[in-house]
């Protein structure tokens, strides 16, 4: 379950949302085209922009719109332990509780989960039981694809001297304030743990709008790849207030 937080034409509404409306929330944004991004707990960030026709004719006026999927049980650090688990359960579609010495156990073909981890699991919601198939939760696919593109950017150097070997050591020695022969850079470096992304910004700012591509990317990529669209039922209204209100305005 999640705490949705909708932010739209009249203000903010706040609801919640079972993993079919929020996994309809995001086929939806990637259909559209909205900008996704996952976090390490298991949420969801969809924005988009709406261009709207302002006051004085032909003008348009930029709205910035975004719903935030926000997991009542956050998925919390994942152990390598823990990742190889949840790995066994996604990739097995024999997944199943079964019963070892009067205590539930996560069981595939040929592996088995101890009774004491999966206790661990159900309890962090983890995995979802469907028709005596266990699967992952959304909060935990989430939570993991978040946790494996962790990206980060280095803090420029700033205003720093050459060193006597530097060829360029003459240079910038009529800068006023104590900076005299001293160069500056503010270029700062992207790069993500995944190991996928690993580039230069100009400054701090450029760098950022790098990692925040590389996350959106991969997002887009996991939605359309791994979740199947969920069709709106004609006749059941959200509990959000209602799935069409949640995109539109
Ligand atoms: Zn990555």
């Amino acid at each position: 379950m999640y705490r949705e937080t909708i932010h739209h034409a009249t203000g903010v509404a706040e609801g919640t949302a079972n993993e079919r409306h929020a996994t309809r929330l995001l086929t939806t944004a990637a259909r559209r085209g909205h900008a996704v991004e996952f976090t390490p707990a298991g949420g969801a960030l969809i924005t988009w922009t709406r261009h709207l026709f302002g006051r004085s004719e032909g003008s348009v006026v930029r709205a910035e719109r975004s719903i935030s999927l926000e997991p009542l049980m956050p998925v919390g650090a994942l152990s390598t332990t823990t990742r190889m688990d949840l790995a066994l359960i996604a990739g097995d579609r024999h997944a199943h509780y079964a019963e070892k010495g009067g205590r539930r156990v996560v069981a595939g073909l040929t592996w088995e989960i101890p009774a004491f981890t999966t206790a661990k699991l159900r309890a962090r919601g983890m995995v979802v039981e469907e028709e005596d198939r266990l699967r992952l939760s959304l909060t935990a696919r989430l939570g993991l694809l978040a946790q494996q593109h962790r990206t980060r950017t280095t803090a420029p150097e700033g205003w720093y001297r050459p060193s006597a070997a530097d060829p360029y050591g003459s240079a910038g020695l009529n800068r006023p304030g104590g900076r005299a022969g001293m160069l500056r850079d503010g270029g700062s470096a992207a790069t993500c743990s995944c190991g996928a992304l690993s580039a230069w910004g100009g400054d701090r700012d450029e760098a950022r709008r790098l990692t925040l591509a590389h996350r959106r990317a991969v997002a887009a990529a996991f939605i359309t790849e791994h979740l199947a669209p969920v069709p709106t039922p004609a006749a059941a209204p959200c509990n959000c207030g209602g799935c069409a209100a949640c995109m539109t305005g």
